[in-house]
């Protein structure tokens, strides 16, 4: 047995490095981070769309024993419940044990929207034997990426007598697909010297779907028409109700492993599909006397804004029922309430690695990542977690034996961005960015380590404990 010299102690004593969760968990740990992955890629194959993940949500919640919650209801220790915010924001919660005022609420804040191609509301025609739907993109998209691949159509239609249609068209193998053409490399030369965002226009993503007319030589635009019949005969609808739809049209790709290892997780809508099911596979599974709570918010990627966005001021009016039938002080409860804003981080990747600062991103299997800070130049529209708060997050994940490490988008100057983290700070609730670093970030198909998804959930846990 060869004894450590001076410097290695020291070493070890006295510097940091970032360790691969992989080196350093035990085969059972490593057992526990697949088998967890399993769950996850079932919940994105179930939830593409907000409503989806909602919905999915309540189901995961009831299995769980948490009952839905209606506004104003009494709430007493142990009681777990969810609030269905219009099908597509939820907020699964347990009253604790402990003193609310002087405790607080423990609070996990992730978003279960992302980046798609919305329909417009006037969104069906035909041209040159091909008809489509036009659309309008949602969120930071690159727009050729959504180019030629297969396309699934998911949503509701909301016909005027208020009737709500489910549409999903495109997951099942016996589905029918839908596409978004792109220009043959032959005919692309003037397209090919152009910068990359302008190289494919919002206008041109439209969605091919259908060829074959109707039968009747008398009526014009006759291949619209037979997809309106189509529409029409199986789900009831007519042209005038896409006025009121909302129909996206996400990737067709199921979620599934990537690397001979299987290391990784390749799918659409990680972000914050991959921060959301860890929320809610925490607060089931962890035991606390706190009072815990997992919100999933919709329209991140748009800002926020909303009846169903964090900015919305029912987050504290939700705070606020709680505290009106625990008899406590909202003021008191948010002072001393304490919230993760779960949301993903850019992982660092080696073929890019001229936008990162090495030393300060989040690096693949190296753990959860916690942003203290987000914005864009100089920091600009972050909340900023204390120092204080930081190390107090940090003692719990210190002891809980949790991998986990800090980091920034990319370089000082090189772009930006921003989560749900101010929303809830301007609230004066402790505030810090906490999820798991992804690759590929808002493209039709993200990459996770599933070593930092399940680090995720450990994570979760020790916080909500
Ligand atoms: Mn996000
Ligand atoms: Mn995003």
């Amino acid at each position: 047995m060869s004894e450590k010299t001076v410097g290695q102690e020291r070493m070890e004593a006295l510097a940091y490095s970032k360790k691969n969760v992989f080196e350093v968990y035990d085969a059972e740990k490593i057992e526990k981070i697949f088998a967890y992955a399993e769950g996850y890629k079932a919940f994105l194959d179930a939830a593409k769309t907000e409503r989806e993940a909602v919905r999915r949500g309540i189901a995961l919640a009831e299995a769980a024993g948490f009952t839905a919650y209606t506004l104003g209801e009494a709430l007493k220790p142990g009681d777990c419940r969810y609030y269905n915010n219009r099908d597509k924001n939820l907020f699964i919660f347990r009253i604790g044990e402990e003193d609310l005022e002087k405790d607080g609420i423990r609070i996990l804040a992730a978003h279960i929207d992302s980046p798609r191609l919305d329909l417009k509301q006037h969104p069906l025609y035909e041209d040159s034997g091909m008809s489509f739907l036009k659309t309008h993109y949602y969120g930071g998209i690159k727009k050729y990426q959504w180019t030629a691949i297969p396309l699934a159509l998911h949503g509701v239609v909301v016909t005027a007598d208020g009737k709500t249609v489910d549409v999903v068209i495109g997951e099942d193998e016996s589905d029918p697909v839908f596409y978004v053409n792109d220009l043959l490399p032959h005919l692309a030369h003037d397209q090919m010297t152009k910068p990359m965002a302008s190289a494919i226009a919002g206008e041109t993503l439209n969605i091919l779907v259908g060829g074959v007319p109707f039968a009747d030589d008398k009526v014009d635009n006759k291949i619209k028409l037979n997809v309106l019949n189509i529409l029409n005969e199986k789900y009831g609808i007519t042209e005038a109700d896409f006025m009121s739809a909302e129909l996206s049209a996400v990737p067709a790709f199921r979620a599934r492993d990537i690397g001979f290892d299987r290391a990784f997780i390749g799918a659409y809508g990680h972000d914050d599909r991959v921060c959301a099911y860890p929320e809610m596979t925490a607060i089931f599974e962890t035991e606390s006397k706190h009072t815990v709570m997992s919100i999933l918010a919709d329209k991140e990627e748009v800002g926020s804004a909303g009846v169903t966005g964090m900015q919305n001021c029912f987050l504290k009016d939700m705070i606020e029922l709680i505290c009106a039938a625990r008899g406590a002080n909202p003021v008191l409860v948010r002072a001393n309430s304490l919230c993760l804003s779960a949301d993903v981080n850019a992982a660092y990747d080696p073929n890019f690695a001229e936008v990162y600062e090495r030393r300060n991103s989040a690096m693949i299997s190296c753990g959860t990542t916690m942003s203290k800070y987000t914005g864009a130049r100089g920091k600009s529209g972050t909340s900023d977690a204390s120092a204080e708060f930081v190390a107090r997050v940090r003692r719990m994940f210190e002891e809980n034996g949790i991998v986990w490490q800090t980091s920034e988008l990319g370089k000082v100057d090189a772009g930006g961005g921003g989560t749900v983290a101010m929303f809830l700070a301007n609230m004066n609730i402790d505030t810090v960015d906490m999820g798991v670093p992804v690759i590929s970030m808002h493209a039709p198909y993200e990459v996770v380590s599933k070593a930092d998804v399940y680090t995720t959930h450990e994570a979760f846990c020790a916080f909500l404990k």
